[in-house]
C-alpha cells in the first residue's frame, strides 16, 4: 500500500488516499490493519468525487484486466472488472462484435462502468450498460462473495448497477455484446439553428438511427439561443472492417504534458472557438462513413485534455430533465449560462428514452440530458452550478453522480430520494468523499 494523490478527470477535490492494487479477483478486501474505509477505482474517468475517498483507502482495479471467456456465437464476454473498453474494443471489433452502450472515452473500466450504470449516444434503443450486463460477482468487505444477475440475488445487482462501488468490489462481470457489420458508421451531421430545431430532429431521429447526439454553441444568444450541431448515425450494413477504410482508427494526435495557464482558455477565446465550430460545417446537412473512434471518443485523441483548464480543474454539470418540462427548462438554463462568466465551454444535448435500467441509483430517466463543462474559477462557478440546480430541481430532473463534485445534501436528497432504500445495500467497510458529502455523513473511517 502506499499515499498517492489519484485524481478524478475534473481534477477537483483533490483528495489524499492510501491505494491498494487488487491483483486477483480473490483478493480479500481488508484495510491492512488501519481503520481506513475502502473504495473501488477504475481509470478514474468520473470527473468529481465519486471515485475518491479522502482519508480514506482505494482499491485500484487496474490489474484486474483479463479476459475469462467469450461466446462467439452470442457476443457474450466475461471479463475482470479492470477491463478497460478499450480492450475490449481491440479484441471485440475485429471479430463483428461492438459495445452494447459506451461512454464518450473508452477508457473506462467495466466495473466503472456498471458503478455508473453508463449511458451512451444509443440511450433512446438500448438503455444503459446495466440493461446489457448478464451477471457478475460482488465482493464484500466481509469476504462474502455474492453471485448477482437478474435471477439470483436481484436486490443486489440492482443495488450494484448504478451502486458508485458502495455496496462492495464488482470482481468480474458478464456482458452481452452487439453485432456489427463494419468498424465504420453513417454519419449524418445537420445544423440547427435553436432548441425548437434541437427537439425536432430528435423526434424525427430517434426511430430510424441508433445513436443521437448534438452538440450547442452556448455563448450565442437571441434567435440564435441553442444552435448547434445534431449527428445521427448507424452502424454501416457493409462497408470497411476495423483498420481499414476512408476515416481510419486515429491514434493519439498528442497528450498535453503540463498544466495549461488559466489565461489559455477563457471566455473570450471559447467564444470565438464555438462559433467558429458552429460555422465548421457551411452546409445544412454533412453526410460521411466514420470510423467508429472519431465518432465515439473524438476527445480521447488528446491524451489528458483535461489539463487544458488549468491546475484548478473543471466541472461537467450533467443533468436530466423529465420529459414534459424539459423545454422550458433547457430554455432556462441556456439563458443562465450565456449571461454567466464563467461560460459553459463545451455543451452536449441528449434525448434519454425509456428504457429501464435495473440499477436503483440509475440516473437517466426519460427527458433531455445536457453536459456542460464550466472551468473552475472558483466562486462564480459554483454560483452558477447553484443557479443551475434550482432550475433543475423546479424541473424535478436530476445531476448525474459520476459527473458531480459539488451538490449539496438536499440537492442529492432532492434527485435520488431512493438513496434511503439504496443503503440497505452499502457495504459497511465502503465509503466515498461523494457519499459522505452528499448524505452528510461525515464518518470518514471506521
Ligand atoms: C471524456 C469523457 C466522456 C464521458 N462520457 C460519458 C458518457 O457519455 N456517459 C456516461 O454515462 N459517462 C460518461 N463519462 C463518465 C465515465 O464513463 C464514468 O465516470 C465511468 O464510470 C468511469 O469509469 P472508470 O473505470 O474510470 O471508473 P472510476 O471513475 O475510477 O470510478 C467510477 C465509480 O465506479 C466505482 N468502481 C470502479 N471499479 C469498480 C469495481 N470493480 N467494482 C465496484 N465499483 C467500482 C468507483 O468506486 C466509482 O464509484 C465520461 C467521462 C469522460 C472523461
Amino acid at each position: 500500500m502506499g499515499r498517492s494523490d489519484y485524481q478524478s478527470w475534473g481534477r477537483y477535490p483533490r483528495a489524499r488516499q492510501t491505494v491498494r492494487r487488487i491483483h486477483w479477483m480473490t483478493d480479500r478486501l481488508d484495510s491492512g490493519g488501519t481503520d481506513g474505509s475502502l473504495l473501488p477505482y477504475g481509470l478514474g474517468r468520473s470527473y468529481g468525487d465519486s471515485c475518491l475517498n479522502d482519508g480514506g483507502i482505494l482499491l485500484d482495479t487496474s490489474l484486474l484486466d483479463r479476459f475469462i471467456s467469450f461466446d462467439p456465437e452470442h457476443g457474450i464476454l466475461q471479463c475482470e472488472a479492470g477491463v478497460a473498453l478499450a480492450d475490449i474494443l481491440e479484441v471485440a471489433v475485429p471479430k463483428g462484435w461492438f459495445l452494447p452502450v459506451t461512454p464518450g472515452t473508452k477508457f473506462v473500466t467495466v466495473g466503472g462502468a456498471i458503478a455508473n450504470d453508463v449511458h451512451g449516444k444509443n440511450h433512446h434503443r438500448a438503455g444503459t450498460i446495466g440493461c446489457h450486463t448478464r451477471k457478475f460477482e460482488l465482493v464484500r468487505s466481509s469476504g462474502e462473495r455474492i453471485a448477482c444477475s437478474q435471477t439470483e440475488n436481484p436486490e443486489w445487482f440492482g443495488a450494484t448497477i448504478g451502486g458508485l462501488g458502495l455496496t462492495g468490489l464488482i470482481a468480474w462481470a458478464e456482458i452481452r455484446l452487439k453485432r456489427i457489420r463494419s468498424a465504420y458508421l453513417d454519419v449524418e451531421t445537420i445544423r440547427f439553428g435553436n432548441l425548437e430545431e434541437f427537439f425536432s430532429l430528435s423526434a424525427e431521429s430517434d426511430r430510424d438511427f441508433e445513436y443521437t447526439v448534438a452538440w450547442v454553441d452556448c455563448f450565442s444568444g437571441g434567435d440564435s439561443r441553442g444552435r448547434g450541431l445534431f449527428m445521427r448515425g448507424n452502424h454501416a450494413e457493409t462497408g470497411p472492417s476495423a483498420g481499414s477504410g476512408p476515416e481510419r482508427s486515429r491514434a493519439r494526435l498528442m497528450t498535453i504534458g503540463f498544466d495549461a495557464p488559466e489565461f489559455l482558455l477563457n471566455d473570450s477565446l471559447m467564444k470565438v472557438f464555438n462559433g467558429l465550430y458552429f460555422r465548421r460545417q457551411r452546409e445544412k446537412r454533412s453526410r460521411k462513413l466514420l470510423h467508429y473512434e472519431p465518432f465515439f471518443y473524438p476527445l480521447d485523441a488528446v491524451g489528458q485534455w483535461n489539463r487544458l483548464y488549468g491546475k484548478r480543474g473543471f466541472f461537467q454539470y450533467q443533468c436530466v430533465l423529465p420529459a414534459g418540462g424539459d423545454r422550458e427548462a433547457a430554455r432556462d438554463i441556456l439563458k443562465t449560462v450565456a449571461k454567466s462568466s464563467p461560460g459553459v465551454y463545451l455543451a452536449v444535448l441528449k434525448i434519454f428514452g425509456d428504457v429501464k435500467s435495473p440499477g436503483a441509483l440509475s440516473f437517466p430517466r426519460p427527458g433531455l440530458t445536457l453536459a456542460l463543462d464550466i472551468p473552475n474559477r472558483g466562486r462564480p462557478a459554483f454560483a452558477l452550478m447553484d443557479r443551475l440546480d434550482t432550475i433543475v430541481r423546479n424541473a424535478r430532473g436530476a445531476v448525474y453522480p459520476a459527473k458531480d463534485a459539488r451538490m449539496s445534501a438536499d440537492s442529492f436528497e432532492a434527485y435520488f430520494p431512493q438513496w434511503h432504500d439504496f443503503s440497505r445495500y452499502l457495504d459497511p467497510g465502503f465509503s466515498s468523499s461523494f457519499w459522505r458529502r452528499v448524505t452528510g455523513d461525515r464518518q470518514v473511517n471506521r
